[in-house]
Protein backbone atom coordinates (compact mmCIF):
# COMPACT_ATOMS: atom_id res chain seq x y z
CA UNK A 1 0.00 0.00 0.00
CA UNK A 2 2.56 2.47 1.19
CA UNK A 3 4.60 1.66 -2.48
CA UNK A 4 1.41 2.42 -4.56
CA UNK A 5 1.05 5.67 -2.68
CA UNK A 6 5.17 6.29 -3.31
CA UNK A 7 3.89 5.42 -6.94
CA UNK A 8 1.14 7.86 -7.51
CA UNK A 9 3.09 10.73 -5.80
CA UNK A 10 6.34 10.44 -8.27
CA UNK A 11 3.33 10.36 -11.06
CA UNK A 12 1.55 12.94 -10.00
CA UNK A 13 3.56 15.76 -11.35
CA UNK A 14 3.89 14.11 -15.12
CA UNK A 15 -0.27 13.75 -14.87
CA UNK A 16 -0.14 17.75 -13.86
CA UNK A 17 1.50 18.82 -16.63
CA UNK A 18 -0.20 16.29 -18.85
CA UNK A 19 -3.25 17.97 -17.96
CA UNK A 20 -2.38 21.32 -18.47
CA UNK A 21 -1.32 20.34 -21.83
CA UNK A 22 -4.59 18.58 -22.63
CA UNK A 23 -6.79 21.89 -21.13
CA UNK A 24 -4.68 24.07 -23.29
CA UNK A 25 -4.88 22.45 -26.23
CA UNK A 26 -8.79 22.00 -26.05
CA UNK A 27 -8.84 26.01 -24.86
CA UNK A 28 -6.64 26.93 -28.04
CA UNK A 29 -9.23 29.04 -29.88
CA UNK A 30 -9.69 30.75 -26.77
CA UNK A 31 -6.27 31.98 -26.20
CA UNK A 32 -5.01 35.21 -27.21
CA UNK A 33 -3.26 34.96 -30.54
CA UNK A 34 0.15 35.82 -29.02
CA UNK A 35 0.27 32.67 -26.75
CA UNK A 36 -0.49 30.83 -30.35
CA UNK A 37 2.28 32.69 -31.88
CA UNK A 38 4.51 31.62 -29.08
CA UNK A 39 4.04 28.08 -28.72
CA UNK A 40 4.88 27.12 -32.29
CA UNK A 41 8.79 28.27 -30.77
CA UNK A 42 8.35 27.82 -27.07
CA UNK A 43 9.32 23.90 -27.05
CA UNK A 44 12.87 24.57 -28.91
CA UNK A 45 13.27 27.29 -26.06
CA UNK A 46 12.45 24.81 -23.63
CA UNK A 47 14.63 21.98 -24.60
CA UNK A 48 17.51 24.32 -24.92
CA UNK A 49 17.07 25.47 -21.93
CA UNK A 50 16.75 21.97 -20.66
CA UNK A 51 20.20 20.44 -22.30
CA UNK A 52 21.58 23.75 -20.20
CA UNK A 53 20.18 23.07 -17.18
CA UNK A 54 21.29 19.49 -17.70
CA UNK A 55 24.55 20.40 -18.65
CA UNK A 56 25.19 22.43 -15.15
CA UNK A 57 23.49 19.63 -12.88
CA UNK A 58 25.13 16.78 -15.08
CA UNK A 59 21.90 15.42 -15.90
CA UNK A 60 23.02 13.34 -19.17
CA UNK A 61 19.84 11.42 -19.43
CA UNK A 62 17.54 14.54 -19.96
CA UNK A 63 20.29 16.40 -21.83
CA UNK A 64 19.88 13.70 -24.31
CA UNK A 65 16.07 13.16 -24.29
CA UNK A 66 16.06 16.93 -25.20
CA UNK A 67 17.96 16.73 -27.63
CA UNK A 68 16.03 14.02 -29.47
CA UNK A 69 12.83 15.79 -28.51
CA UNK A 70 14.33 18.42 -30.58
CA UNK A 71 15.57 16.82 -33.61
CA UNK A 72 11.92 14.98 -33.68
CA UNK A 73 10.37 17.74 -33.38
CA UNK A 74 12.12 19.71 -36.57
CA UNK A 75 11.33 16.16 -38.39
CA UNK A 76 7.74 16.17 -38.00
CA UNK A 77 7.25 19.79 -38.77
CA UNK A 78 8.71 18.41 -41.96
CA UNK A 79 5.51 16.65 -43.35
CA UNK A 80 6.06 13.89 -45.29
CA UNK A 81 4.06 10.31 -44.45
CA UNK A 82 7.14 8.58 -43.80
CA UNK A 83 8.50 10.62 -40.68
CA UNK A 84 6.27 10.10 -38.35
CA UNK A 85 6.09 6.41 -39.11
CA UNK A 86 9.60 6.35 -38.35
CA UNK A 87 9.26 8.29 -35.04
CA UNK A 88 6.71 6.50 -33.49
CA UNK A 89 9.47 3.78 -33.23
CA UNK A 90 12.47 5.89 -32.64
CA UNK A 91 11.07 7.85 -29.71
CA UNK A 92 9.63 5.34 -27.31
CA UNK A 93 12.79 3.24 -28.23
CA UNK A 94 15.21 6.39 -27.62
CA UNK A 95 13.36 7.10 -24.28
CA UNK A 96 13.54 3.91 -22.67
CA UNK A 97 17.18 3.27 -24.15
CA UNK A 98 18.06 7.06 -22.01
CA UNK A 99 16.34 5.96 -19.14
CA UNK A 100 17.74 2.60 -18.39
CA UNK A 101 21.50 3.38 -19.72
CA UNK A 102 23.31 4.71 -16.66
CA UNK A 103 24.64 8.12 -16.33
CA UNK A 104 27.79 9.00 -17.05
CA UNK A 105 28.47 12.34 -18.33
CA UNK A 106 27.71 14.27 -21.88
CA UNK A 107 31.09 15.37 -23.19
CA UNK A 108 33.02 11.76 -21.98
CA UNK A 109 33.29 9.10 -24.16
CA UNK A 110 30.01 7.29 -22.90
CA UNK A 111 28.67 10.70 -23.81
CA UNK A 112 30.70 10.90 -27.37
CA UNK A 113 29.40 7.21 -27.87
CA UNK A 114 25.61 8.63 -27.02
CA UNK A 115 26.11 11.11 -29.75
CA UNK A 116 26.81 8.70 -32.02
CA UNK A 117 23.99 6.71 -31.54
CA UNK A 118 21.33 9.82 -31.87
CA UNK A 119 23.68 10.95 -35.38
CA UNK A 120 23.26 7.26 -36.73
CA UNK A 121 19.42 7.41 -36.27
CA UNK A 122 19.15 11.17 -37.39
CA UNK A 123 20.67 9.69 -40.41
CA UNK A 124 18.94 6.56 -41.16
CA UNK A 125 15.75 8.65 -40.91
CA UNK A 126 16.60 11.11 -43.37
CA UNK A 127 17.50 8.66 -45.88
CA UNK A 128 14.07 6.11 -45.12
CA UNK A 129 12.51 9.75 -45.70
CA UNK A 130 13.84 10.89 -48.74
CA UNK A 131 13.21 7.29 -50.62
CA UNK A 132 10.60 5.85 -50.07
CA UNK A 133 11.35 2.32 -49.25
CA UNK A 134 8.08 -0.52 -49.65
CA UNK A 135 9.60 -3.04 -48.16
CA UNK A 136 10.07 -1.03 -44.75
CA UNK A 137 7.20 0.67 -45.28
CA UNK A 138 5.18 -2.91 -44.73
CA UNK A 139 7.31 -3.77 -42.31
CA UNK A 140 6.57 -0.96 -39.51
CA UNK A 141 3.10 -0.87 -40.54
CA UNK A 142 2.54 -4.88 -40.34
CA UNK A 143 -0.66 -5.89 -38.73
CA UNK A 144 -0.85 -7.46 -35.47
CA UNK A 145 -4.47 -7.69 -34.72
CA UNK A 146 -6.39 -8.11 -37.96
CA UNK A 147 -8.53 -4.80 -37.37
CA UNK A 148 -7.74 -1.55 -38.90
CA UNK A 149 -7.63 1.43 -36.48
CA UNK A 150 -5.15 3.68 -38.07
CA UNK A 151 -8.77 5.14 -38.77
CA UNK A 152 -8.86 5.83 -35.14
CA UNK A 153 -5.53 5.86 -34.44
CA UNK A 154 -3.04 7.16 -36.71
CA UNK A 155 -0.04 5.30 -35.92
CA UNK A 156 1.21 1.59 -36.71
CA UNK A 157 -0.09 -1.00 -34.71
CA UNK A 158 3.40 -2.10 -34.31
CA UNK A 159 4.30 1.18 -32.64
CA UNK A 160 1.53 1.77 -30.17
CA UNK A 161 2.82 -1.76 -29.07
CA UNK A 162 6.51 -0.73 -28.33
CA UNK A 163 5.12 2.16 -26.86
CA UNK A 164 3.17 0.11 -24.78
CA UNK A 165 6.01 -1.81 -23.48
CA UNK A 166 8.14 1.13 -22.94
CA UNK A 167 5.13 2.24 -20.79
CA UNK A 168 4.99 -1.18 -18.71
CA UNK A 169 8.87 -0.85 -18.58
CA UNK A 170 9.33 2.47 -17.12
CA UNK A 171 6.53 1.81 -14.39
CA UNK A 172 7.95 -0.85 -13.16
CA UNK A 173 11.00 0.99 -13.04
CA UNK A 174 8.92 3.37 -11.27
CA UNK A 175 7.42 1.74 -9.07
CA UNK A 176 10.65 -0.51 -7.88
CA UNK A 177 12.93 2.53 -6.92
CA UNK A 178 10.95 6.13 -7.68
CA UNK A 179 12.93 8.81 -8.54
CA UNK A 180 11.64 11.95 -10.12
CA UNK A 181 13.68 11.98 -13.43
CA UNK A 182 11.98 8.64 -14.10
CA UNK A 183 8.62 9.69 -13.93
CA UNK A 184 8.88 12.66 -15.73
CA UNK A 185 10.14 10.54 -18.50
CA UNK A 186 7.02 8.91 -18.43
CA UNK A 187 5.26 11.92 -18.64
CA UNK A 188 7.26 12.67 -21.82
CA UNK A 189 6.72 9.28 -23.25
CA UNK A 190 3.07 9.99 -23.08
CA UNK A 191 2.56 13.30 -24.14
CA UNK A 192 4.99 12.31 -27.33
CA UNK A 193 2.38 9.92 -27.80
CA UNK A 194 -0.65 12.04 -28.04
CA UNK A 195 1.48 14.35 -30.04
CA UNK A 196 2.12 11.79 -32.88
CA UNK A 197 -1.74 10.72 -32.55
CA UNK A 198 -2.14 14.89 -33.12
CA UNK A 199 0.50 14.87 -36.17
CA UNK A 200 -2.11 16.83 -38.64
CA UNK A 201 -2.55 19.31 -35.87
CA UNK A 202 0.69 20.95 -35.76
CA UNK A 203 -0.30 23.25 -33.30
CA UNK A 204 -1.76 20.32 -31.10
CA UNK A 205 1.73 18.36 -31.63
CA UNK A 206 3.53 21.56 -30.70
CA UNK A 207 1.92 22.10 -26.83
CA UNK A 208 2.65 18.80 -26.52
CA UNK A 209 6.22 18.74 -27.29
CA UNK A 210 6.37 22.01 -25.52
CA UNK A 211 4.87 20.29 -22.13
CA UNK A 212 7.35 17.69 -22.47
CA UNK A 213 10.35 20.51 -22.53
CA UNK A 214 8.63 21.86 -19.80
CA UNK A 215 8.20 18.94 -17.97
CA UNK A 216 12.28 17.94 -18.49
CA UNK A 217 13.34 21.13 -17.22
CA UNK A 218 11.33 20.25 -14.01
CA UNK A 219 12.35 16.87 -13.63
CA UNK A 220 15.93 19.08 -13.23
CA UNK A 221 14.97 21.59 -11.22
CA UNK A 222 12.91 19.04 -8.39
CA UNK A 223 16.22 16.69 -8.12
CA UNK A 224 18.48 19.20 -7.89
CA UNK A 225 15.94 20.60 -5.17
CA UNK A 226 15.61 17.02 -3.78
CA UNK A 227 19.45 16.65 -3.94
CA UNK A 228 19.94 19.72 -2.05
CA UNK A 229 17.76 19.48 0.86
CA UNK A 230 17.28 15.12 1.18
CA UNK A 231 20.05 13.32 3.38
CA UNK A 232 21.61 10.60 0.49
CA UNK A 233 21.90 7.87 2.82
CA UNK A 234 18.36 7.95 5.25
CA UNK A 235 16.24 9.97 2.18
CA UNK A 236 14.73 12.20 5.13
CA UNK A 237 15.52 16.10 4.96
CA UNK A 238 18.82 16.71 5.36
CA UNK A 239 20.50 19.84 7.67
CA UNK A 240 19.85 22.68 5.01
CA UNK A 241 15.84 22.20 5.25
CA UNK A 242 16.28 21.80 8.94
CA UNK A 243 17.87 25.81 8.89
CA UNK A 244 15.20 26.46 6.86
CA UNK A 245 12.35 25.33 8.35
CA UNK A 246 13.73 26.52 11.90
CA UNK A 247 13.23 29.89 10.59
CA UNK A 248 9.94 29.35 10.12
CA UNK A 249 9.02 28.59 13.53
CA UNK A 250 6.99 30.64 15.58
CA UNK A 251 4.48 30.63 18.52
CA UNK A 252 5.17 27.42 21.11
CA UNK A 253 6.75 24.62 19.25
CA UNK A 254 9.42 22.16 20.72
CA UNK A 255 13.21 20.30 19.38
CA UNK A 256 14.02 16.94 19.89
CA UNK A 257 17.49 16.01 19.52
CA UNK A 258 18.30 12.44 18.94
CA UNK A 259 21.69 10.32 19.13
CA UNK A 260 22.04 6.78 18.65
CA UNK A 261 23.73 5.43 21.47
CA UNK A 262 27.70 3.85 21.38
CA UNK A 263 27.44 3.88 17.37
CA UNK A 264 30.93 4.27 17.10
CA UNK A 265 31.36 1.03 18.82
CA UNK A 266 28.58 -0.50 16.34
CA UNK A 267 30.31 0.59 13.56
CA UNK A 268 34.11 -0.28 14.64
CA UNK A 269 32.83 -4.19 15.43
CA UNK A 270 29.87 -4.87 12.23
CA UNK A 271 31.36 -2.84 10.28
CA UNK A 272 30.97 0.61 8.18
CA UNK A 273 27.65 -0.57 5.99
CA UNK A 274 26.06 -2.76 8.71
CA UNK A 275 26.17 1.21 10.48
CA UNK A 276 24.43 2.54 7.40
CA UNK A 277 22.20 0.01 7.62
CA UNK A 278 21.12 1.02 11.30
CA UNK A 279 21.70 4.59 10.01
CA UNK A 280 18.57 4.28 7.83
CA UNK A 281 16.07 1.99 10.34
CA UNK A 282 16.64 4.90 12.74
CA UNK A 283 15.69 7.54 10.12
CA UNK A 284 12.69 5.77 8.89
CA UNK A 285 11.61 5.39 12.27
CA UNK A 286 12.25 8.92 13.80
CA UNK A 287 10.35 9.87 9.94
CA UNK A 288 7.23 8.10 10.97
CA UNK A 289 6.98 9.99 14.71
CA UNK A 290 3.48 11.29 14.83
CA UNK A 291 2.47 14.74 16.57
CA UNK A 292 2.88 16.86 13.22
CA UNK A 293 6.32 16.45 14.22
CA UNK A 294 9.35 16.43 11.56
CA UNK A 295 12.35 14.44 11.40
CA UNK A 296 15.97 15.80 9.81
CA UNK A 297 19.30 14.60 9.77
CA UNK A 298 21.16 16.91 11.44
CA UNK A 299 24.95 15.14 10.45
CA UNK A 300 27.08 11.85 11.20
CA UNK A 301 24.31 9.93 14.07
CA UNK A 302 22.37 12.75 15.23
CA UNK A 303 19.50 13.54 14.11
CA UNK A 304 16.44 16.58 14.78
CA UNK A 305 12.81 16.51 14.91
CA UNK A 306 10.84 19.60 15.36
CA UNK A 307 7.06 19.53 16.34
CA UNK A 308 5.39 23.05 15.62
CA UNK A 309 2.54 23.62 17.89
CA UNK A 310 3.40 22.04 20.07
CA UNK A 311 4.26 21.99 24.11
CA UNK A 312 6.71 19.64 25.93
CA UNK A 313 4.64 17.48 27.98
CA UNK A 314 2.43 16.70 24.44
CA UNK A 315 5.79 15.45 22.72
CA UNK A 316 7.18 13.70 25.48
CA UNK A 317 4.71 10.49 25.24
CA UNK A 318 5.24 10.58 21.51
CA UNK A 319 9.26 10.72 22.01
CA UNK A 320 9.16 7.74 24.46
CA UNK A 321 7.43 6.03 22.09
CA UNK A 322 9.69 6.79 19.15
CA UNK A 323 12.84 5.57 21.55
CA UNK A 324 11.01 1.77 22.37
CA UNK A 325 10.07 0.96 18.59
CA UNK A 326 13.95 2.11 18.01
CA UNK A 327 15.02 -0.33 20.76
CA UNK A 328 12.58 -3.12 19.39
CA UNK A 329 13.99 -3.08 15.68
CA UNK A 330 16.02 -6.13 14.84
CA UNK A 331 18.39 -5.73 11.84
CA UNK A 332 19.78 -9.40 10.55
CA UNK A 333 23.68 -9.77 10.34
CA UNK A 334 25.34 -11.72 8.59
CA UNK A 335 28.98 -12.48 9.14
CA UNK A 336 31.00 -15.32 7.30
CA UNK A 337 33.19 -16.38 10.31
CA UNK A 338 36.85 -17.36 9.84
CA UNK A 339 38.14 -20.79 8.54
CA UNK A 340 35.28 -22.86 8.37
CA UNK A 341 33.51 -20.85 5.85
CA UNK A 342 30.38 -21.02 8.18
CA UNK A 343 27.84 -17.96 8.28
CA UNK A 344 26.65 -16.79 11.55
CA UNK A 345 23.47 -14.89 11.44
CA UNK A 346 22.98 -12.61 14.30
CA UNK A 347 20.05 -9.97 15.51
CA UNK A 348 21.10 -7.05 15.94
CA UNK A 349 19.52 -3.97 17.55
CA UNK A 350 20.98 -0.43 18.89
CA UNK A 351 19.29 2.49 21.15
CA UNK A 352 18.71 6.08 20.98
CA UNK A 353 19.11 9.01 23.61
CA UNK A 354 16.61 12.13 23.33
CA UNK A 355 17.08 16.21 24.67
CA UNK A 356 13.77 17.93 24.23
CA UNK A 357 13.53 21.20 24.55
CA UNK A 358 10.72 23.90 23.81
CA UNK A 359 10.21 27.70 23.10
CA UNK A 360 9.54 29.31 26.81
CA UNK A 361 10.53 33.03 27.94
CA UNK A 362 13.97 32.17 28.68
CA UNK A 363 14.67 30.28 25.29
CA UNK A 364 13.40 32.54 22.64
CA UNK A 365 15.04 31.70 19.13
CA UNK A 366 14.73 28.26 17.54
CA UNK A 367 18.77 28.40 17.93
CA UNK A 368 18.60 28.65 21.82
CA UNK A 369 15.91 25.65 21.84
CA UNK A 370 18.44 23.76 19.59
CA UNK A 371 21.03 24.12 22.10
CA UNK A 372 19.02 23.49 25.16
CA UNK A 373 17.93 20.30 23.61
CA UNK A 374 21.47 19.22 22.67
CA UNK A 375 21.80 20.10 26.42
CA UNK A 376 19.22 17.77 27.59
CA UNK A 377 20.61 15.02 25.17
CA UNK A 378 23.99 15.27 27.23
CA UNK A 379 21.91 14.95 30.07
CA UNK A 380 20.43 11.74 28.80
CA UNK A 381 23.90 10.08 27.56
CA UNK A 382 24.38 10.69 31.47
CA UNK A 383 21.62 8.87 32.94
CA UNK A 384 22.90 6.01 30.97
CA UNK A 385 21.63 6.47 27.55
CA UNK A 386 18.20 4.73 26.08
CA UNK A 387 16.37 7.68 27.74
CA UNK A 388 14.55 10.86 26.63
CA UNK A 389 15.61 13.88 28.49
CA UNK A 390 14.23 17.32 29.35
P1 LIG B 1 27.48 8.03 22.40
O1 LIG B 1 26.65 6.92 22.92
O2 LIG B 1 28.08 8.85 23.48
O3 LIG B 1 26.72 8.86 21.41
O4 LIG B 1 28.70 7.37 21.63
P2 LIG B 1 28.91 7.24 20.07
O5 LIG B 1 29.92 6.19 19.82
O6 LIG B 1 27.61 7.04 19.42
O7 LIG B 1 29.42 8.69 19.69
P3 LIG B 1 30.63 9.20 18.86
O8 LIG B 1 30.34 10.65 18.55
O9 LIG B 1 31.93 8.89 19.56
O10 LIG B 1 30.63 8.37 17.51
C1 LIG B 1 29.81 8.66 16.44
C2 LIG B 1 30.12 7.69 15.36
O11 LIG B 1 29.17 7.77 14.29
C3 LIG B 1 31.45 7.91 14.72
C4 LIG B 1 31.25 7.56 13.28
O12 LIG B 1 31.99 6.42 12.94
C5 LIG B 1 29.77 7.23 13.15
N1 LIG B 1 29.16 7.80 11.96
C6 LIG B 1 28.92 9.10 11.69
N2 LIG B 1 28.34 9.23 10.48
C7 LIG B 1 28.22 7.97 9.97
C8 LIG B 1 27.72 7.46 8.72
O13 LIG B 1 27.23 8.17 7.84
N3 LIG B 1 27.75 6.10 8.56
C9 LIG B 1 28.24 5.26 9.53
N4 LIG B 1 28.24 3.96 9.30
N5 LIG B 1 28.75 5.76 10.67
C10 LIG B 1 28.74 7.07 10.91
MG1 LIG C 1 27.02 11.99 18.41
MG1 LIG D 1 26.17 8.57 19.50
Amino acid sequence: MKDILKFIKYLSLPMAVITTAALLFFNISRLPLSITLTIQYISYGFFIIGMLLSLRFNKSKVFFLCLILGISQLLLSNKTLITSDILAFLIPFNILLFSFIRERGIFTIWGKLKFLIIAVQFAFSVWLMQSIHADFRALMNHKIINFDFVDIIPISQMSVLLFLLVFIALSIKIYSKPTLMESSFIGVLIMVFIALLLKDNLLGLRIFYAMSGFLLILGVVETSYFMAYRDELTGIPARRALKESMLKLGGKYVIAMIDIDFFKKFNDTYGHDAGDEVLQMVASNLAQVGGGGKAFRFGGEEFTILFPNKTREAALPLLEELRKSVAKQKLPYKKKSKGKGKVVTKQLSVTISIGVAEKNESLKTSEEVLKAADKALYKAKKNGRNCVCK
